[in-house]
């Protein structure tokens, strides 16, 4: 988290001229390069069908590119075996999605835990993590209660405990608003800021563009490629460290 002598950062991820083609010919991502430092806080912004989602399942180690390469933490994906690719998913990356995927029958502090749940932490541990994660997003007091005694905007906090719990290297919010009324989507992306802040890199996918807008960095999709990005951190010149 400390920027070296030059102010440049290591990365988190970095996609080197990334394509992913479907079968039927479709060509999702054309060409993608796009490096994430630790600390920043981005929008990944385009319309539907510009290859968002496909960015986001090549950046979450969910799928492999065609072509190019992607690295995480300098790892590159290709080169791992599915198990070491999860460890270095769990360990690496969190997780928010559009409609906050808790599990039902779980408190908040069981649902957050389960961030934790291949760290190698025993349960007593988890919990009390889960607890501290909870109190970053303030939702301290809500602990012990289930997703159906929360609002949307508390689930929202849960989700994004959970994704923080594992002090990961990214996270990764797939339309973190969208499921939101507009007052509370702005109080979650209130809580991302202030996480930002603290430290934690976050990178947030989404079609909306006046939230995009109001983020220190906006890159933008369309067609598959990149066709504005704002400006990426200066990097430590290792950047695989
Ligand atoms: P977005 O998330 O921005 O809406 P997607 O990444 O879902 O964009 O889609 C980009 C393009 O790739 C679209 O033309 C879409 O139809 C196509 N596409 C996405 N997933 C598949 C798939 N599994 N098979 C074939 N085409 C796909």
């Amino acid at each position: 988290m400390i920027a070296d002598a030059a102010g440049g950062r290591p990365a988190v991820l970095e996609l080197e001229d990334v394509w992913k083609s479907y079968p039927g010919g479709v060509h999702a991502l054309r060409g993608v390069s796009l490096t994430i430092a630790e600390g920043e806080l981005l929008g990944i912004v385009g319309p539907s069908g510009s290859g968002k989602s496909t960015l986001l399942h090549l950046m979450g180690m969910l799928d492999r590119p065609t072509s190019g390469r992607v690295l995480v933490r300098g790892h590159d994906v290709d080169r791992l075996a599915d198990r070491r690719l999860s460890a270095l998913r769990g360990r690496s990356l969190g997780f928010v999605f559009q409609q906050f995927h808790l599990s039902e029958g779980m408190t908040a502090t069981d649902n957050v835990a389960t961030g934790l749940l291949y760290s190698g932490f025993p349960p007593r541990r988890r919990r009390a993590m889960a607890r501290e994660a909870l109190d970053r997003v303030g939702l301290a007091q809500r602990a012990e209660h289930l997703p159906h005694q929360l609002s949307g905007g508390q689930k929202q906090r849960v989700a994004i405990a959970r994704a923080l719990v594992g002090r990961p290297s990214l996270v990764l919010a797939d339309e973190p608003t969208g499921a939101l009324d507009s007052r509370t989507g702005h109080d979650v992306m209130e809580l991302l800021r202030a996480l930002h802040t603290t430290g934690t890199t976050i990178a947030v996918i989404t079609h909306d563009r006046e939230l995009a807008d109001s983020l220190p960095r906006r890159v933008e999709i369309l067609d598959g490629r990149v066709r504005h990005d704002t400006g990426a951190w200066p990097l430590t010149k290792d950047s695989t460290a």
